[in-house]
């Protein structure tokens, strides 16, 4: 059960510091050592979760190997046209998905606090970009710069179809805004930067 890249699975962001049990050993003292029971997590998300004591099925987190989400994309990036562009992210539920496990995965992001972790992330991520969006802009337009976000989005799409940076590549292409003038708007804040 090695996670990627050592990464956490449930934030999938920070590196792994303890195994959480997936089910707590106070309540669970019998799946103890249990391989299934036992799930590598980041100290955050592992004290998040210790936080959290579910009483109902759709108060339980997700299992990181045992709840398959699918490939449907279910992980949303809206862009508000701001100075400098703002992100955030939404869960869009997928068509195979019932009732409790739509609960399920809203619950797990509430509790490991996913959307304000992805949109610090998103807000690094488009400052990193923002010089080679300009240079792309003055040479290609916003056709360039919207051919250039589908093929980040199809590159990150293929190795995770819901990480937050498949979504905001997606969310990036899609918005006419952000394509058209937003991706100039990004660096205004770093005026040493100009
Ligand atoms: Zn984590």
């Amino acid at each position: 059960m090695a996670p990627e890249f050592g990464l956490c699975p449930l934030c999938g962001q920070r590196i792994v510091a303890t195994i959480d049990h997936y089910l707590p050993q106070s309540r669970f003292p019998a799946l103890n050592l249990t391989p299934a029971n036992l799930i590598p997590a980041c100290s955050d998300c592992n004290k998040r979760k210790l936080a959290s004591v579910p009483t109902r099925a759709e108060d339980q987190t997700l299992h990181p190997y045992f709840d398959d989400l699918g490939n449907e994309r279910w992980l949303i990036a809206d862009i508000q046209p701001s100075t400098p562009p703002t992100v955030s992210f939404h869960i869009r539920a997928a068509g195979a998905w019932d009732e409790v496990l739509t609960a399920r995965v809203r619950k797990h992001f509430s509790v490991m606090g996913l959307a304000e972790l992805y949109v610090a992330q998103a807000a690094s991520e488009l400052a990193d970009m923002s010089y080679g969006l300009e240079i792309l802009g003055a040479a290609a337009g916003p056709d360039g710069i919207r051919q250039h976000l589908e093929i980040q989005f199809q590159s990150c799409q293929a190795r995770d179809s819901n990480s937050w940076r498949t979504a905001l590549h997606e969310g990036l292409r899609d918005s006419d805004w952000f394509c058209g003038e937003g991706y100039r708007l990004i660096r205004t804040h770093y005026p040493e930067n100009v």
